[in-house]
This record gives structure tokens, sequence and C-alpha cells, in this order.
């Protein structure tokens, strides 16, 4: 079982490089998962983030806008390299949280 869930998170973090690597619009965190065909949405970000380390080895780098609030347009603080998700918004509690969005640099 262990080994099983193992090979999948290769497999899916393996699909996420291939994917960003070619991805030319900028896509939200939520529109990856959804090309990648998961809903483990918890494991997806540190995949991605997995990802764009690996990917910024090899050269290629992204510009990361962070989440934004739906309701009071709060934008969360978004660090350079690692894709953060609030589930709530400091600002109003809100839950609806437009997730960032990663653009090829
Ligand atoms: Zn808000």
């Amino acid at each position: 079982m262990e080994g099983n869930a193992e090979e999948e998170a290769k497999t899916i973090r393996q699909r996420i490089a291939e994917y960003l690597e070619r991805m030319k619009d900028p896509r939200s965190v939520a529109d990856i998962a959804r090309m990648i065909g998961t809903d483990r949405s918890e494991n997806i970000i540190q995949e991605i983030n997995h990802a764009l380390k690996s990917l910024k080895a090899k050269g290629i780098t992204f510009k990361i806008l962070p989440a934004t609030c739906r309701k009071c347009n709060f934008i969360f603080k978004q660090t350079k390299l690692e894709v953060k998700v609030p589930s709530k918004c400091p600002g109003c509690k809100g839950e609806l949280i437009n997730p960032p969005i990663l653009q090829r640099k």
C-alpha cells in the first residue's frame, strides 16, 4: 500500500512537471489539478512545489500570482517559489478563495 502511494506520488509529480514545462498560458493551481486529473488537493500543492523546484534547477521559472479573496479582494502573501493555497480569508473570514496562478516566465 505504501509502495503504491509512493509510486503514484512520483507519477503525479512527473506529470505536473511535464505539464508545467509545456504550459504556455497562465493556469491556476485548480486548473493544474484538473489537468492532472487528481482531486487529492492537499497533495497536489506539495507536488506542484516539488515540480517548481526541479524545473527551476533546469532553468525553467514561473511567476506565481498570489491567491486572492473573492469577497473582499484580500491578497494573500506569496513567497517566490512556493505555491500556497489558504482556506480562509483573514480579512472577511470568507472561504471563497481564488487559487494562485502560475505563469511561465
Ligand atoms: Zn476576504
